[in-house]
């Protein structure tokens, strides 16, 4: 599958290298477990979550009177999936949307908004777009050339304008056309943090005030390519602007795909989507069942 193929470097990597440790040792001792948490911490799981996963294997063997090392990986597959989907709840897909996009330039938050928009039309809806990273020129035409290849509308303004008041127009022509799905881009420029800081909270207050019927949500494009670097972006942008999903790009990228399992269980926000490729089939919603039995085969 698409998604097995896109892991293929943390399967070989991270996933590889936990199944040689459970095979290798003969017996399950103290050893085994600090080897299993410095996979894990070179992973991107991150210390805490390593240090609670690790715990968690360890009473699960014993209760379950566990001998063999390989007898291992299933417990250690249940408790990835385990963090994975806790708390995870059902949505409505029926409301219409503004989906305000954030992250940092170079994540990909322009391909994702562009694949949204594609998979949301292809499904029958109607879409608008919202160019709300004023601060780059070129990222106001980007969009646009998603808008028309997607064949959805966009609402721009030029550079340098102010990023509220495009949120503003586009908030209501989403209303007035009756829109299933607004998306609307934001600046991602790291060096002047608090200003972008600033003025994404500025966007969401004007976005949440016009809303009416519209549900709003926040989504964070995370590279995971980044690893730990994610994590403090995601807890800087939480702060903010209170995120509601993540989307996780550039899996295909790293072979540490334990930045997945961290995210969750360190910020407690729900991974929504993944990016394994540069294709849009390659945007995928994130299952955590089928993304363990990829990563495991
Ligand atoms: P933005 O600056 O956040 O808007 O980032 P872009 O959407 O322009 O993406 C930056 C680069 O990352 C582009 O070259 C994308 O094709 C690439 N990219 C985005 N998502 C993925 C992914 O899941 N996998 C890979 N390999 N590349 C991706």
């Amino acid at each position: 599958s698409r998604l097995k193929k896109g892991l293929t470097k943390t399967r070989e990597g991270f996933v590889a290298q936990v199944e040689n440790l459970f095979s290798k040792f003969s017996t399950i001792d103290d050893e085994l477990y600090e080897e299993l948490e410095e996979i894990l911490i070179q992973a991107d799981v991150g210390v805490h979550t390593t240090m609670k996963l690790v715990d968690n294997l360890r009473d699960k063997a014993k209760e379950e009177k566990i001998k063999e090392p390989k007898e291992l990986t299933k417990l250690f597959q249940d408790q990835l999936t385990e963090i994975l989907t806790k708390g995870t709840k059902e949505e409505d897909d029926d409301q219409p949307t503004i989906l305000m996009v954030v992250g940092v330039n170079g994540a990909g938050k322009t391909t994702t908004i562009g694949k949204i928009a594609q998979r949301t039309k292809e499904a029958g809806m109607e879409v608008l777009l919202g160019a709300g990273d004023t601060f780059r020129a070129a990222a106001i035409d980007q969009l646009k050339v998603w808008s028309s290849r997607v064949g959805v509308d966009i609402i721009a303004h030029q550079e340098g304008s102010d990023a509220a008041a495009v949120a503003y127009d586009a908030v209501q022509a989403a209303k007035s056309r009756e829109v299933d799905l607004l998306i609307v881009d934001t600046a991602g420029r790291l060096h002047t943090q608090s200003n972008l800081m600033e003025e994404l909270k500025k966007v969401k207050r004007v976005i949440k005030r016009e809303a009416d019927n519209m549900a709003v949500e926040v989504l964070l494009v995370l590279d995971a390519t980044t690893g730990q670097n994610a994590i403090s972006q995601a807890k800087l942008f939480n702060d903010a602007v209170d995120v509601d999903g993540i989307a996780l790009t550039k899996l295909d990228g790293t072979a540490k795909g334990g930045v997945v399992v961290a995210i969750k269980e360190e910020l407690g926000i729900p991974i929504k989507l993944i990016g394994v490729g540069e294709s849009a089939e390659d945007l995928q919603d994130f299952e955590p069942e089928s993304f363990i039995e990829a990563l495991f085969e």
